[in-house]
């Protein structure tokens, strides 16, 4: 029997993490400036709270500094407007979050195209969008990046195959589709009104799951020696693809937890650590 290939997160994220800081400490000896991510935290949602220290301790594992900004669940679209606006005005913010999901009465698609393109670091700014898409040069959404880095990282072969995207939302399943069309792979986007799903997902090279319902993909939808992405993350550690039955049929997987998540983390500073660089002129 084989065994598949673990597309190992955690791994990679050393990896990346022991290159940023280095770069860090560059940046820092060039400029005299320690760059800094600045992170926009609207409510107190336990699972956003969580992702928001996540990133303040990434920041911290590779020397760079992070802002919390923290604003009640009751604030309007102009309160956070104003303080996209003036995050973008400060010269030692690099790069800009703000934490998905935000209370429903806020225009989340205005705020995010609100943040400046240049600190636009979780690739969130519709612009951000288009320019990838267009294959110029930009910040990209941070969890479909670091699928596609998990993918080349581990040697995944894309040009050529067919990919199934499970999830067409803006952050994740519409840009992780375009990122793998621009990568040579025949692309396919699936959501809530596609007929014969099961069908789909069994011509796949590579399903991605972005989805949000806990193992809804299930084993027997998977091709023998298929690539399989969990970009899911539901409560009780467990992604959208019935991964315990599933990976046997799997040539390689993403663990839940261990795989996509971290990564994203990964790809944030990243892309803020290529923004500090730019502006010190070090790229
Ligand atoms: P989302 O905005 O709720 O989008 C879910 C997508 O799944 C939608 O496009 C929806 O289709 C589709 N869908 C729902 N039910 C379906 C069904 N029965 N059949 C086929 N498609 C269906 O979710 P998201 O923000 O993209 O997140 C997806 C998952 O990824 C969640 O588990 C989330 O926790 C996880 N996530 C992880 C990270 C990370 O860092 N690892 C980051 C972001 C999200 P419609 O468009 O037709 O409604």
């Amino acid at each position: 029997m084989h065994t598949p290939l673990l597309l190992d997160g955690r791994l990679l994220v050393r990896e990346i993490e022991a290159d940023l800081t280095k770069r860090v400490r560059r940046i820092v000896e060039t400029t005299g400036i320690t760059p800094t991510l600045a992170t926009i935290l609207v409510g107190d949602d336990p699972a956003s709270v969580t992702y928001v220290k996540m990133k303040g301790n990434a920041c911290a594992r590779i020397g760079m500094n992070s802002r919390k900004v923290e604003l009640p669940a009751s604030v309007c679209t102009e309160d956070v407007l104003r303080v996209i606006e003036d995050l973008n005005a400060s010269p030692d913010v690099y790069g800009i979050l703000l934490q998905h999901p935000v209370p429903a009465q806020i225009d989340e698609q205005w705020c995010f195209n609100t943040i400046a393109l240049d600190k636009d670091v979780d690739g969130v700014n519709t612009a951000s969008f288009g320019a990838m898409a267009m294959r110029l040069p930009a910040f990209v959404s941070a969890t479909p990046l670091g699928i596609l880095t998990l993918l080349r990282r581990f040697g995944i072969r894309i040009a050529g195959c067919e990919a199934v995207v499970v999830g067409r939302s803006p952050i994740l399943g519409k840009p992780v589709a375009m990122l793998l069309l621009n990568a040579d792979a025949t692309v396919t986007i699936c959501h809530s009104k596609t007929e014969n799903l099961p069908e789909i997902v069994r011509r796949a090279d590579i399903v991605v799951a972005a989805v949000g319902r806990a193992r809804f993909i299930q084993a027997d939808w998977i091709r023998e020696g298929a690539v399989l992405v969990d970009a899911g993350y539901n409560p009780g550690n467990v992604g959208d693809i019935d991964l315990e039955n599933a990976t046997a049929k799997s040539s390689a997987y993403t663990p839940v937890p261990g795989g996509v998540g971290p990564v994203t983390i990964a790809m944030l500073m990243t892309q803020t650590v290529q923004s500090a660089e730019r502006r010190a002129g070090l790229c």
